[in-house]
C-alpha cells in the first residue's frame, strides 16, 4: 500500500455544505429538541428507571446528531477557510447549537437537584452514562439557590463576562510596530509571534520589547482587570460557593484532587534546575554566552533531511504496530476511511488535530505534511489521539472523550515512540538533535511555563485578596520567573508584564495546570514503559479503553499510579532529565 498527501472526504458526515441530507439534520435536531422538552413533565426524582434511561438514550441521540452537524461545518472550514458558504454555515450552526441548548437546559438543572438516594438508584442503573451523571451533580454541594444562580448568571453577562470580553476587544486591537529590514511594519499579535520564533537574534529582542511596551503602556488598566476578575472569582467561589481555595473550584471541574494538583505544583518547582540545564546548553548551540528571555524559542533545527509522505507512514504505522498491533491496525483506519488531510493547501487552516466527532466514526485527522523529521513526528502525535478515541469506542456519546487531564495521553505517547524509534535508527546526528530538541522545547512550554504561570495565578488571587497593587503583582511575576530560569536565563525587565498578556488566566483560571499535568503524566508513563516493557502494556490499553467513563484518579489508581504522591510525578522529570543527558552528550 502506497501512502499519498490528500486531503479527506467528509461525506460520511454529509454529502456537502448545501445538500438535502443538511439540510434535514437542522430539522431532525429541531424535531427531537422538541419532542425532548415534552418529557419535562415526567422529570419527577421518584420516576421508574427505565424512563429515566430512556430519556439520558433520547439525549444522547440528539448530543450524536449536533456533533455530525457541527464537526461537519468545522472541518469543512479547516479545509478552506475562504469558503464563504462554509464560513456562513459555521455561524448559522453555532446559533443554532446556543438556541437548542438552552432549550435542553432544565435537565441538567433538575438533575442536579434530585435527592442522592433517588440519584444513586439511578446512576447506579445507568451503566456507561453513570459517570457523566455523576459529574454533573458534582457541583451539587456549591449550587446556590436556583433564584441565586439566576442572579449571578444575569450579572454575570454585564459584569465579569462582559470584563473579559472588554479585556479581548481591548487586546486583539493592538497594532506593534517593529523595523523589519529598515521597513516600519505594523503586525498583530499573530504576525508579532513569527518574530518572537523567528532565527534572527535582533528582531527577537525587538519583536518582544514591543509586544510589552504596548501591553505594559495600558499595564495599570489591564491590571486592574485582572484584580477585578481574581475578585469576581474569590467572591462567587469562596464566599458564595464555599470552596476552600481559589483552585479548588477549578479542580472539582477537573475532577482532579486538590492534593494531586499541589504534589505536581511542588514537583514542578523543585525540579526548575532540570529546564535551566537545558538553556545553558541552549546557549551554547546558539553560540552565546547566556541564553536571554528572548531566546527561549529560537529555532535549532538544522537538518534539512525530508521524509516523503509514504516512508513518513510506514514510520508511523510501524512504530505503531511493533508496540501493539491492534495500535497499528487502527491507525491505518484513518488512512483506509480516507479521513487524513494531509497536504498543504492554500486556503486551509494551518496546524494539525484530530476530530473525535462520535464514538463509532473513525476520527478525522489534519496535517499539513511538508516533510520535516518535525512533521513526522506531528503525524504519530495525532494519530495517537485517533487511536485513543477509537479504543474508547465501546463507551456513549458522554464518555468517550477522554477528560482535559488524560486527554494527550496517547498522542504524546505515541510521539515519543516514534522518536524514540527514530533515534535508534537515525544515522545522521543533526536529525536525531533535532528531534531531542523539539521534544525539550515542547516539554518546557507545556510543563514548567504552565505549571509556573498557575503557580502565579495562586500567589497573585491572594495578593489581590490582601489588596495588593498592580505593580507589586508585576513585580512578584518577575520574582516568579527569576525563580523559574535561575541564574540559566538573562530576563530583562519588561518581562513584568507578561502576565497581562496571557489571556489563560483571564478567560479561564488555573485552567493551565492541566497541560503540566497530562504532559507529565505521558512522561511518567513512558518510563514506566521503558522499565517493565510487555507487562506494562495491558495497563496502559486499559487506561486509554476508559476514554472518559471515570475520573482520572479511578483510571490511573487501576493501573497503579497515585497521583497524589511526589515520588509519580517526579518520574515524569527524571524522563526530561534523561533527555537532556543525551543532548549535552551530543
Ligand atoms: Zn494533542
Amino acid at each position: 500500500m502506497t501512502y499519498k498527501l490528500s486531503s479527506w472526504s467528509l461525506n460520511d458526515l454529509f454529502p456537502g455544505v448545501n445538500s438535502p441530507e443538511l439540510e434535514m439534520a437542522f430539522k431532525d435536531l429541531e424535531t427531537q429538541v422538541s419532542s425532548f422538552e415534552k418529557l419535562r413533565p415526567q422529570l419527577q426524582a421518584d420516576l421508574p428507571i427505565s424512563s429515566f434511561l430512556e430519556i439520558v438514550k433520547d439525549s444522547e441521540e440528539t448530543t450524536r446528531l449536533a456533533y455530525k452537524l457541527y464537526s461537519f461545518a468545522s472541518l469543512a472550514f479547516a479545509a478552506d477557510t475562504q469558503n464563504q458558504n462554509v464560513v456562513a454555515l459555521l455561524g448559522r450552526i453555532q446559533q443554532f447549537m446556543a438556541e437548542m441548548q438552552n432549550r435542553v437546559l432544565f435537565f441538567s438543572l433538575w438533575w442536579k437537584n434530585v435527592d442522592e438516594p433517588n440519584a444513586r438508584r439511578l446512576m447506579d442503573a445507568a451503566g456507561d452514562y453513570r459517570y457523566y451523571l455523576e459529574e454533573i451533580r458534582h457541583f451539587k454541594p456549591h449550587t446556590l439557590s436556583e433564584a441565586e444562580e439566576k442572579v449571578v448568571n444575569l450579572k454575570n453577562v454585564t459584569g465579569s463576562d462582559a470584563l473579559i470580553t472588554l479585556y479581548d476587544a481591548i487586546t486583539n486591537r493592538y497594532v506593534f510596530t517593529v523595523e523589519v529590514d529598515g521597513q516600519k511594519k505594523e503586525l498583530t499579535r499573530g504576525q508579532l509571534n513569527i518574530y518572537i520564533r523567528g532565527a534572527d537574534p535582533v528582531l527577537r529582542a525587538k519583536a518582544y520589547q514591543e509586544l510589552y511596551r504596548v501591553f505594559g503602556n495600558d499595564g495599570p488598566v489591564l491590571g486592574q482587570m485582572y484584580q477585578t476578575a481574581a475578585r469576581d472569582w474569590r467572591n462567587e467561589n469562596i464566599a458564595l460557593r464555599k470552596f476552600s481555595a481559589p483552585i479548588a473550584a477549578r479542580n472539582l471541574g477537573n475532577d482532579i484532587p486538590d492534593q494531586a494538583v499541589d504534589a505536581l505544583l511542588k514537583v514542578c518547582e523543585q525540579n526548575s534546575t532540570v529546564f535551566q540545564r537545558y538553556f545553558r546548553l541552549k546557549a551554547k548551540h546558539l553560540n552565546i554566552p547566556r541564553l536571554r528571555r528572548y531566546d527561549i524559542y529560537a529555532p535549532l533545527a538544522r537538518s534539512s533531511k525530508s521524509f516523503d509522505f509514504n516512508q513518513a507512514a510506514d514510520m508511523v504505522l510501524e512504530s505503531f504496530t511493533s508496540f501493539h498491533p491492534e495500535f497499528g491496525k487502527l491507525a491505518r483506519r484513518v488512512f483506509d476511511a480516507n479521513h487524513l488531510d494531509s497536504e498543504v493547501r492554500k486556503g486551509k487552516q494551518d496546524g494539525a488535530f484530530c476530530a473525535s466527532v462520535t464514538p463509532e466514526m473513525t476520527p478525522w485527522v489534519k496535517l499539513n505534511y511538508q516533510g520535516r523529521a518535525d512533521d513526522v513526528a506531528t503525524m504519530a502525535h495525532e494519530l495517537g489521539h485517533a487511536i485513543h478515541s477509537m479504543l474508547a469506542s465501546h463507551h456513549s456519546v458522554f464518555t468517550y472523550h477522554s477528560s482535559l487531564p488524560l486527554a494527550e495521553t496517547a498522542s504524546t505517547f505515541g510521539e515519543m515512540m516514534l522518536v524514540d524509534r527514530l533515534l535508534a535508527e537515525e544515522k545522521d546526528a543533526s536529525v536525531r538533535r533535532d528531534m531531542l530538541f523539539r521534544q525539550v522545547d515542547d516539554a518546557y512550554a507545556t510543563i514548567m511555563r504552565q505549571a509556573y504561570f498557575a503557580l502565579f495565578e495562586k500567589q497573585a488571587h491572594e495578593m489581590v485578596a490582601q489588596n495588593a497593587s498592580v505593580d507589586e503583582i508585576a513585580a512578584m511575576y518577575l520574582e516568579n520567573l527569576k525563580k523559574q530560569f535561575g541564574d540559566a536565563v538573562e530576563l530583562s525587565d519588561e518581562f513584568k508584564w507578561e502576565w497581562v498578556s496571557i489571556p489563560h488566566i483571564y478567560h479561564t483560571p488555573f485552567y493551565v495546570y492541566a497541560y503540566a499535568f497530562g504532559q507529565l503524566l505521558v512522561f511518567s508513563l513512558y518510563k514506566q514503559y521503558k522499565a517493565e516493557g510487555e507487562s506494562f502494556k495491558p495497563r496502559y490499553v486499559k487506561i486509554l479503553s476508559a476514554g472518559g467513563s471515570e475520573a482520572p484518579e479511578k483510571i490511573l489508581g487501576e493501573a497503579g499510579i497515585d497521583i497524589c504522591s511526589e515520588k509519580f510525578w517526579q518520574g515524569g522529570f527524571d524522563v526530561i532529565s534523561g533527555l537532556v543527558d543525551q543532548l549535552e552528550k551530543m
